[in-house]
């Protein structure tokens, strides 16, 4: 099964990802922690793309289309993609390299819908795991506690250089409610919709009872 799963900046992609990959037995490409990986890595291709992920704005087309290319060679057709694709010229190649290699395209569309300022509010509060990349709110430790990481025990929690700039913030969320209009055509077929202003648990249960409806 090829699921992808769009949503604003907030909406808890990253989060509900790990959840249906443990569900449905699937690989994980998260383009935004691949990127994150190769800017901390220090690589020269790091190094030309920090200012513009830091700064909210997309990566071109082709530096992520390659790099996507580049990780389908380590999965068979059973993944969830997380950051991909992003607009129209993206989800054209999604549908080419799916055919190339696997003679078949995407399964399932997920598409979190969330308000503005729960988005927003949520960004603010956002701290992530350096070693291990699991997401936290700040406000869920207890005041005085130390930020300690309860999956792999890191104390290296920090919020995300993109989600401490407000620019960087609203960049992002006006370039996702501008191409999701064109993702949400393509892919009408497939489109699972999910109201993600309710809690994890509720989120995950919502897209576990859509699939399995769009699975019969
Ligand atoms: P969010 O959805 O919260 O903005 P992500 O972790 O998915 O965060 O992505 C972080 C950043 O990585 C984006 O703001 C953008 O700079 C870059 N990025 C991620 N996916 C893509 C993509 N498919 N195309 C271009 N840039 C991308």
């Amino acid at each position: 099964m090829i699921i992808t799963i769009f949503g604003p900046p907030g909406s808890g992609k990253g989060t509900q990802s790990i959840l249906l990959i443990a569900k449905y037995n699937l690989q994980l490409i998260s383009i935004g922690d691949l990127l994150r990986n190769i800017i901390s890595s220090g690589s020269e291709l790091g190094k030309k793309i920090k200012n513009t992920v830091e700064s909210g704005n997309l990566i071109q087309d082709e530096v992520i289309c390659e790099l996507l290319r580049s990780q389908l060679a380590c999965v068979d057709d059973n993944f969830l993609l997380d950051g991909f694709p992003r607009n129209l010229n993206q989800a054209h190649f999604l549908t080419q390299v799916l055919r190339e290699r696997y003679n078949k395209d995407v399964d399932i569309v997920i598409e979190l819908q969330l308000d503005g300022e729960v988005a927003i509010k949520r960004l603010k509060d956002r701290l992530v795991c350096l070693d291990c990349k699991s997401v936290y709110s700040a406000s869920s430790f207890k005041s005085g506690n130390n930020f300690v990481c309860t999956k792999c025990k890191s104390t290296r929690l920090e919020r995300r250089v993109d989600d401490s700039d407000l620019s960087a913030i609203n960049k992002r969320m006006s370039e996702y409610h501008i191409q999701i209009k064109d993702l949400r055509e393509y892919y009408k077929d497939k489109l699972l919709t999910i109201n993600a202003n309710l809690s994890v648990v509720q989120v995950k249960q919502e897209i576990e009872n859509k699939i399995s409806c769009n699975l019969v």
